[in-house]
Formats: structure tokens, sequence, C-alpha cells
């Protein structure tokens, strides 16, 4: 077994400033453990949708520039949250979008440090010159694992099982031309529709057996691959995968290959590009939080880098729309990016 312990450099971690509390595994990339029957996954030590709740109002009540909104309910009647900076309506807008798959919680976790991190000095500049909004767990009730139908295969240990799917076995993110959903409807009426989105990142995770080049990935991206999206949308939606691409992959651990994904409207990355001119990213990180495939979760030692990876992502994007240095991105690496492949013997379902 090839070890990379402690890949992750003492520079690495001090770029990050505000958040080196977030706790950092020995494992590398693909290193980290998976779930192999022997380990808990402790989906306790995940924020519960309340505490999520209770952590915005926390931070909304100590940030000035940040702003709670409710914008719909879920299938169950749970708020659904809008974090927004909007410091000046003219300037460039991005969405951060988490947890349209229930079971796909660090992404979430991520989310949450960023906005602390966007408390602090480290950003105060960056605030002026874009307009950040954040829509963390949009799928609460799949993450509770309050549906109606039963989760009793699900392999977490925790209090909760956490599901892909809403409260009404709905994939959300195969609803965004039907929109039949409330979640989804909250999405596309109250934020696609009411504010002006430049660029988006919607939010996963995938199995954990996808490599590239021979290495386990640390995750995978891709841009709308519809043919109705509009040709800047796309190269801007390009422009922003480098920008992701080069902040993850300079990090020692970070190792990203291209998704392979649908070309379908119904789903979020091809939806809002074709339905609202947004320039959209999709990135799935490695290992689920709960699933009935043991194979596709991921043991709870990885969840540091994971969650490290998230606010890397969401630090690199908005300071690159700030300074206008994403205009500037070159987009070829896509040409030479191979596509992720998945090791023998595991199945993938897709973002
Ligand atoms: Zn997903």
């Amino acid at each position: 077994m090839k070890k990379k312990v402690l890949a992750l450099s003492l520079t690495g971690l001090m770029s990050l400033g505000a958040v080196t509390s977030v706790s950092l595994p020995a494992y590398a990339v693909g290193e980290g453990p998976n779930y192999g029957g022997n380990e808990s996954i402790q989906t306790s030590i995940l924020h519960t949708y309340e505490e999520m709740v209770d952590y915005l109002k926390t931070q909304e009540a100590k940030q000035s520039a940040m702003e709670l909104e409710v914008i719909g309910k879920t299938v169950k009647g749970r708020d659904i949250h809008l974090v927004k900076y909007i410091s000046n309506p003219s300037n460039p807008t991005i969405l951060f979008l988490t947890q349209q798959h229930g079971n796909e919680q660090l992404t979430t976790e991520g989310a949450l440090e960023f906005i602390k991190h966007l408390g602090t000095n480290k950003t105060k500049g960056v605030l002026e010159n874009v307009n950040i909004l954040i829509l963390p767990m949009l799928n609460a009730d799949g993450a509770m694992g309050d549906v109606n139908f039963s989760l009793e295969d699900y392999v977490a240990d925790g209090g909760r099982h956490l599901t892909r799917y809403n409260a009404v076995e709905v994939d959300l993110n195969r609803d965004h031309v039907e929109k039949a959903q409330p979640e989804t409807q909250a999405l596309h009426e109250n934020v696609f529709k009411k504010y002006k989105i430049d660029y988006m990142i919607d939010l996963h995770h995938q199995g954990t057996q996808s490599e590239r080049d021979g290495k386990l990935v640390s995750g995978s991206i891709l841009y709308p691959t519809n043919p109705n999206v509009a040709p800047e949308v796309l190269e801007n939606s390009k422009k922003l995968g480098a920008v992701v691409f080069n902040a993850v992959d300079s990090t020692g651990w970070g190792h990203l290959g291209k998704y392979v994904g649908g070309t379908g409207e119904n789903i979020g990355r091809n939806g809002a590009a074709v339905q609202y001119g947004i320039s959209t990213l999709l990135f799935e990180m490695r290992g689920m939080s709960d699933h009935y495939y043991e194979s596709y979760a991921l043991g709870q030692k990885s969840n540091g880098y994971l969650i490290k990876q998230t606010i890397t992502t969401l630090d690199a994007a908005v300071r690159a729309i700030a300074d206008g240095s994403i205009e500037n991105q070159d987009i070829s690496f896509w040409d030479s990016l191979a596509e992720q492949t998945t090791r023998p013997s595991s199945e993938e379902e897709s973002e």
C-alpha cells in the first residue's frame, strides 16, 4: 500500500488561516480508509438540520454582512435557508448549493465552516467585490432520514440515516425541468429567478472507488454538457472549473478527475445553465455519509480533508471572482483532464 502520510503541508494549512480548526487526518486523498465493516460510520458527528439552523442564526447575529432568508419548505415542512452576502447588487454573484442529495453531507459541513470564515478579517476585501449566496442542505428531509420509505439497509450508525432522495423518494437533481417538488420549486422561484446569478457550484459526493491515472480521486468536476447551453456560459463554467481545479490540485492532497455525467436539462448543472444562463460547475467529493451500498460510504477518518476540500473550493472561487482573475483562466486543461473511471467490483450512482 502506497501511503502518503501527512501529505498536507504546513504551508497549505497556513494559507487557510481561519479554518485550521478543522481536524485533519493523517491520510491523503485515496489513502483515507474506506468503510470496511470494521469501522463504524457515525452520522452523529454531522450537523443535524436543527443544529445547522442554530449555527446559521448564530452566524447571522455575529456577522453584519450576512443575511439569512427562508426561501421555502421541504415536503416535511422544514424551512429551507439561504445565506446571503450582497454588498452591491451590481457585483458578480455566485451560488453554492449543497445536499440536493441528503446523504452527501460533508459539502454542507464545509459550507458551514466557510460561512464562519467569511465572518473573519481574512476575507474582508473579498466581500466588497463579489456577492455570495449559499444554500446548504436543500434536501433536509433526506439528510435527516425523515422520509416515507424504509432506510433499514443503510450502513451508518448514529441516530439517523441519510438518503439521496427527498421525503417522497424523488431525486431532486432530476427535477430541474418538471420542478414538481417543493425543494426544487423554492430553489427556482426564490433563488434562480430572484437573483442575477453568474456562477454556481453544485456540491455533491460520489462513491469511494473512482480513480484517475491509477490513483483514487478526492473528487471530480464537470461543466454543463447540455447542447442548449450558450457558448459564453459554457466558457465561463470551464473557467470556474479551472479556478477550482488549480486550487485543489495545488494542495498536494487533492486529486481530481473529470466527472462523466449526463446531458439532461433536468440535472441542476445543466438546467441552471440553460434556463438562467448561470455558469455552473458540478463538484463531486469522494464518499457518501451513508448508503445501502457499503462501497459508497466513506469512513469518518476521511472527513477532515473532504471538508477542507470544500472550503478550499469555495474560498478559491470567491477570490477569483472578486479580483477578476477568473476571466484570465486557461481552460485548455479540460482537454487533457482524464475522465475518472471506477475500480472494478463497484458501481457508481450519478450526480
Ligand atoms: Zn449527489
